[in-house]
């Protein structure tokens, strides 16, 4: 595991040094530079962007082709400038996932836009199932195989980047200064609910899916979840100028229609920032195992209805928040991982099934992507744990479809302080479990859907404990259900 705060606080002294020199000599050429010079110098200045990324008709969704669009996808997100860093850039965007080198690529373009490194970029996807996947390695992998269209619109992901990146651009030149941070939260209730059904054996005996059908395990208990919704409100004089939401579930209340929209998760946001008019960013949390099963028997009806509720524990956030508190301490840092691959990777398999005509066209995407991932990090997967403080704020954003465990257990280890969650970031390691979930069985642990191994936990961990800055870890596996009953 290698740190990189250190370079960064050496990078932020040699920025200063820069600035010192810049401000010099633009205080020799005249008084108008001067003055614009110092006012840049407010602790903290921000800007929100928006841009929508509608896929192409006939093109692919994560599963399907794209028939028509019922809702607009978007790419939105903050930058943040506090004084005497670079710029933070957070990009929340409406897609099943960014994997591989999209992550790069995508953090690459942005960071160029916003005259900032890569590492102080953040690329999440609120993970809806009506929307495109995003991986340029395994589209690279399966062109090979001459079935990349069948899942990536290569065009329209670079295309919707670029329009991101600009954006990102056009925030840099207005830039307001914030005044203060509002910090509200509420419980989000009848959403949320573990997929994971274990029995009195210990072991996952039925998953329940974003839409559960049987009665029965509809009845079972919501099981191990976080119910509430965080906020973050950015204030400057002249009003709110951005508001992050964090919420850990599975957004997706059906798919599989061709229609291309932002699910429940998308529709609640979107209500909110029509009616408040300020930007909003809404950040799936650690919901690897988390879904809508034990309220949704699937119905179409129920994406209002779970829209609703998510958007009426937006609305109790927003009144209830605590009054603004000016930024003292904003800091970016930034811990490099390396997750302990799955043993069931192994190329000369994948290649394989790539190779055979009559195996099934997911069950070639699923070799590319583990293709995808060896490829690129054959000793283990190199990824970016990343960590924005505010005060007593302490965000972090990880990888993969991550269990809500992750999320209890940050919490748990700054309890007098507000701990949020993002997971999807890095896509490519599909669901990370907790190392006790890998033995239960049940779909998210299954070789099929995670690439990782379950020791992923001690490494992950490690970096939560060293970006939180506390002496003890505490074990995401402790908050796992281990004896259930059944039906
Ligand atoms: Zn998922």
């Amino acid at each position: 595991m290698r740190i990189f705060m250190w370079r960064q606080r050496l990078a932020n002294t040699m920025r200063l040094v820069h600035a010192t020199v810049f401000m010099f000599l633009l205080s020799s050429l005249g008084g108008a530079q001067w003055m614009r010079r110092v006012r840049a110098a407010e602790p903290l200045q921000m800007a929100s962007f928006e841009v929508r990324i509608d896929p192409r008709v006939g093109k692919p969704l994560a599963y399907d082709p794209m028939v028509e669009s019922t809702g607009p996808l978007s790419c939105r997100g903050i930058v943040l400038l506090p004084r005497d860093q670079s710029a933070i850039v957070l990009a929340a965007v409406d897609w099943l996932g960014v994997a591989n080198e999209a992550q790069t690529v995508f953090k690459q373009k942005i960071a160029r836009a916003a005259h900032t490194d890569p590492q102080r970029v953040l690329v999440h996807a609120l993970h809806q199932h009506d929307a495109p996947r995003c991986d340029l390695t395994s589209a690279k992998i399966l062109a090979e195989y001459g079935i990349a269209e069948q899942f990536y619109d290569t065009e329209y992901l670079i295309e919707s980047m670029d329009r991101a990146a600009a954006a990102v651009e056009q925030a840099m030149g207005r830039l307001q200064p914030v005044t203060g941070l509002r910090y509200g939260r509420a419980k989000v209730q009848q959403v949320a609910s573990n997929r994971r059904l274990i029995g009195p054996d210990g072991k996952v005996f039925a998953t329940r899916y974003t839409a559960c059908r049987d009665e029965k395990l509809r009845a079972l208990p919501e099981g191990v979840i976080d119910p509430w919704l965080q906020m973050l409100i950015f204030e400057s004089q002249s009003g709110p100028l951005a508001v992050l939401t964090f919420y850990a579930t599975h957004p997706q209340s059906y798919y599989r229609t061709g229609q291309s929209n932002p699910d429940f998760i998308g529709m609640a946001r979107d209500q909110r920032q029509a009616t408040t008019g300020v930007p909003h960013v809404h950040f799936n949390g650690a919901g690897g195992n988390v879904g809508a099963g034990k309220y949704n028997d699937g119905a179409p009806a129920n994406r209002a209805v779970l829209a609703e509720r998510v958007r009426k524990a937006m609305r109790e956030a927003w009144e209830t928040a605590a009054p603004p508190e000016p930024i003292q301490v904003v800091d970016w840092s930034v811990v490099t991982v390396r997750l302990p691959l799955g043993s069931h990777l192994n190329a000369t398999v994948h290649r394989q099934v790539l190779a055979d005509e009559g195996a099934s066209t997911l069950d070639r995407l699923g070799a590319a992507k583990k293709l995808a991932l060896l490829q690129r990090h054959p000793d283990g997967v190199e990824i970016d744990v990343g960590r924005l403080r505010l005060d007593d704020q302490w965000i972090l954003w990880m990888p993969g479809e991550l269990f809500v465990e992750y999320q209890l257990a940050a919490q748990a280890m700054r309890p007098q302080d507000r701990v949020m969650m993002a997971a999807y970031g890095e896509y490519g390691t599909g669901y990370i479990g907790t190392r006790v979930a890998y033995p239960q069985g049940g779909y998210e642990v299954s070789e099929r859907a995670s690439n990782v191994a379950p020791e992923s936990e001690f490494v992950l961990v490690e970096a939560m404990r060293q970006l939180l800055e506390v002496d003890k870890p505490v074990w995401p596996s402790e908050f796992t259900e281990t004896r259930g009953s059944l039906p």
